[in-house]
């Protein structure tokens, strides 16, 4: 468009401005043509006008430019305004758009010609669009209405549509749209609604100023508290306090909401009725855009329940149900705690290992309910028998453990109360028990250690107290026995020898020795299989030593198995020679050799490995190995037997077989220990046991043999009450295979020679 002030600037000719003046003048209302006036006045008049005029025109020019600027401003303005402006066609098509509206709906301008606006509308929202549309052509000058519209690209926003109808020649023409992004603001809706339902959950919430003065609560604070929001609106939540902590405990929870804003924990609160019931509570600070303070807020679980939960929990994890005393780990807790208390203080404490005697016995005979109402009783007088201050704990089974503390800074002295302490539940243990209709009496072991001195580890008390534990049952029960030096150094050793057994199996290091066994005239029987460890330094080591540990440590298997491989090798050999093939070879067998699940094969399988008669096989079992599983027992002993293996009972006589037990397992034999035989020409009361055992081996129709005899006056005494087998020194010690061999060669000549050898 060719601007109006170019056009102004053209330049005034002189005869046109004649003519020009001439025209003028003639509708000019006030110069009229006068003849008579000269030309020059005329011109000069003419001037004057000319010079009016260029005002005038510049004043036009000027106010065009005015215009011009201020519609440019109106176009700037209308693109650029922070709102979209649309005007619609009747029939909703885009007919113009601003900038803003283009950018807000992401096309280009010049595209938004034509395309029907509804384009832009969301499908869920094409029906609500519809009806405002029409309603706005139809009824309504104006209409707002909140749609989710969608950009080509398939991105949402929602937007606020000013919708006014436009009017052309008094017919409504279209509508012009005024379109505003409301996302925002929808989103913050969202959320304010989203808290304010979170306000009215499960959990209590308060909300104060940074005065704490309460400013809200919510519907769960009320069912908790028992308080409705008016009761406490405006109040401070002091109110809430139960009196249960003391001001430091508050000092110390804002300490931490100052320092870094939070702090969670379990509170006692007041209701509104005066009842105490803890909550767990959270208190956030809440703080304004210059990072003050301004709200705290508060959110609260009852915890009444799960408290109680978790105290039943937590009885069942660290007491035990049976006795109601702390369970090994709550015990190992408070062990940690005593030592730490004794290091500070340097008092000494003991820990003591209680183990009832024969605690298995009375189970498997009487049941375990009466095994269970022995448990109890037995705890209750530990527990009377301490001091207030002192644990009692249940390890499992029939084990006790005591720690005591705060005792004397003086060994001796400790060592001394505790020594009083044990003497008192050793006492009020042995009194008799009620046990249903039974009454019962039972001891106890007690062993002990002391601890303070030096830094030990939980590990090596509970060590130490065991070992005090078996040295007081080996003591002969009922008793107490402490852990010393010597019994650590006992422990070394066995742990030195532990490594050597190993290396020993391994270098076979072991040979078999064999002790001739003898009847009424001297004639060798057999032998019993006697094992020796050769040590590379210490030479001949006794079973004695090492078996204990073999036992402990499993070693037992791979040695026992040696065992038998090398005493069923010799039967071999023997069959071959007349002279020794009726000989038999008892074999001494362990508890867990015996108790291992495929023990029989392992028997059959030796046996049959070296094509020998079992019967020339005998196993020696100790009978307190018997009881401990006694139906399983007597299932082996009977496979066993019935292949034709025979069996003799070990160091009879000092354990516990009751007739009725001897009655039900396959023994062949006795073995009268050689603590009876011992002191058999001296002690009266040993002559009576081995007349029993002969008498009672007489009527279970089992043959029975005297070990350990030394001299000839024991030989005729036990032969004298009917022993008519025997095995000692006084016949032979156990010899390597070809010292035995030769004995064997004389013994068999006749009997004075063997002795004599
Ligand atoms: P045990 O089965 O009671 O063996 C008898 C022990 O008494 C043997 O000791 C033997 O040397 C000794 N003895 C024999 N006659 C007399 C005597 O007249 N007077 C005296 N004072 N002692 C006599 P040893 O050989 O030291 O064996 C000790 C224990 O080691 C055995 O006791 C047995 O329990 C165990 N043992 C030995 N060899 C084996 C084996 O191969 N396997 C298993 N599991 N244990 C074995
Ligand atoms: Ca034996
Ligand atoms: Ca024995």
């Amino acid at each position: 468009m060719p601007k109006l002030n170019q056009m102004s600037k053209k330049p005034v000719k002189h005869n046109s401005l004649r003519k020009a003046a001439e025209t003028d003048l003639e509708h000019h209302p006030k110069l009229t043509w006068d003849k008579s006036r000269p030309v020059e006045e005329i011109l000069q008049e003419l001037q004057v006008h000319q010079i009016e005029l260029d005002l005038q025109n510049e004043q036009l020019r000027q106010t065009s430019i005015e215009l011009e600027e201020s519609r440019d401003r109106y176009v700037n303005f209308y693109d650029f305004a922070p709102v979209g402006y649309l005007t619609l066609s009747f029939e909703g098509k885009i007919e113009e758009a601003n900038l803003t509206a283009a950018a807000m709906l992401a096309v280009e301008r010049r595209e938004l010609k034509h395309l029907a606006f509804n384009t832009f509308i969301t499908p869920e929202e094409q029906d609500n669009w519809y009806l405002h549309f029409r309603s706005v052509l139809k009824f309504d000058h104006t209409q707002t209405c909140e749609l989710l519209l969608q950009r080509v690209d398939g991105t949402r926003f929602y937007s606020r549509l000013d919708c006014l109808n436009l009017t052309k020649n008094g017919r409504i023409s279209g509508v012009h749209l005024v379109m505003i992004d409301i996302t925002d603001r929808k989103i913050s809706e969202n959320s304010l609604r989203i808290a304010a339902t979170a306000f009215e959950s499960q959990e209590g919430m308060i909300i104060t100023d940074s005065e704490m003065n309460i400013l809200n609560v919510n519907s769960s604070f009320t069912k908790i508290s028992g308080y409705a929001a008016q009761d406490v609106i405006g109040k401070n939540p002091r109110i809430l306090q139960s009196g249960r902590h003391d001001e430091n405990f508050y000092a110390e929870m804002w300490s931490r909401i100052n320092q870094i804003g939070y702090w969670e924990g379990e509170i006692w609160n007041k209701r509104k009725s005066g009842e105490i019931y803890p909550e767990h509570i959270t208190i956030s600070a809440v703080k304004d855009l210059a990072g003050k303070v301004s709200n705290y807020v508060a959110t609260l679980t009852d915890i009444t329940m799960s408290k109680q939960a978790a105290d039943e929990i937590m009885h069942l994890a660290f007491y035990d149900t049976l006795t109601l005393l702390p369970n090994r780990r709550l015990l190992i807790d408070r062990l940690k705690f005593a030592l730490a208390s004794s290091a500070r203080s340097t008092k000494r404490g003991a820990l003591l290992f209680l183990d009832l005697d024969n605690f298995k016995i009375l189970n498997d005979t009487l049941g375990h309910d009466i095994g269970d109402q022995l448990l109890q009783q037995a705890a209750l007088r530990i527990q009377s028998n301490v001091r207030e201050g002192d644990t009692v704990a249940r390890q499992g089974g029939d084990e006790f453990v005591v720690i005591l503390e705060d005792l004397s800074e003086a060994i001796f002295e400790a060592a001394a109360q505790t020594e009083t302490i044990g003497k008192k539940i050793l006492s009020a243990l042995s009194q008799p028990y009620q046990l249903g209709a039974h009454q019962h009496f039972c001891t106890i072991s007690i062993g002990a250690t002391l601890f303070g001195d030096s830094q030990t580890e939980i590990d090596g008390l509970f060590k130490q107290a065991d070992i005090a534990m078996y040295q007081s049952k080996k003591a002969g029960r009922n008793t107490l026995r402490f852990f010393d030096q010597q019994m650590q150094n006992g422990l070394n050793i066995r742990a030195i020898l532990e490594s050597e057994l190993r290396e020993a199996i391994e270098k076979n290091q072991f040979e078999l020795y064999y002790q001739v066994q003898v009847d009424e005239t001297n004639r060798a029987l057999g032998a019993e299989a006697l094992i020796r460890w050769l040590h590379p330094e210490r030479g001949l080591v006794s079973p004695v030593q090492f078996i204990p540990v073999a036992e402990e440590t499993g070693l037992i298997l791979p040695i026992g198995k040696w065992v038998l491989d090398t005493a069923c090798a010799q039967l071999k050999t023997w069959q071959k020679d007349s002279n020794t093939k009726h000989l038999k070879i008892s074999v001494n067998v362990s508890a867990k050799q015996f108790r291992q699940a495929d023990f029989v094969d392992q028997i059959i399988d030796v046996i049959q490995r070296h094509n020998i008669s079992p019967t020339l096989l005998k196993l020696e079992l100790t009978e307190s190995h018997l009881l401990d599983n006694i139906e399983e027992t007597i299932l082996t002993m009977n496979e066993l037997s019935k292949f034709g293996i025979d069996f003799s009972l070990d160091d009879f006589g000092t354990g516990y077989s009751s007739l009725q037990y001897l009655k039900r397992l396959s023994i062949n034999q006795l073995k009268i220990d050689q603590s009876f035989v011992h002191d058999l020409t001296s002690d009266k009361s040993d002559r009576a046991i081995v007349r029993t055992i002969i008498a009672m081996a007489d009527s279970l129709n089992m043959s029975v043999i005297a070990e350990g005899v030394e001299t000839e006056e024991q030989r005729q005494l036990l032969l004298n009450k009917g022993c008519n087998h025997f095995q000692g020194y006084l016949f032979g010690k156990p010899v390597p295979i070809a010292e035995f061999e030769a004995l064997v060669c004389i013994s068999s000549k006749g009997r004075g020679d063997a002795a004599s050898s």
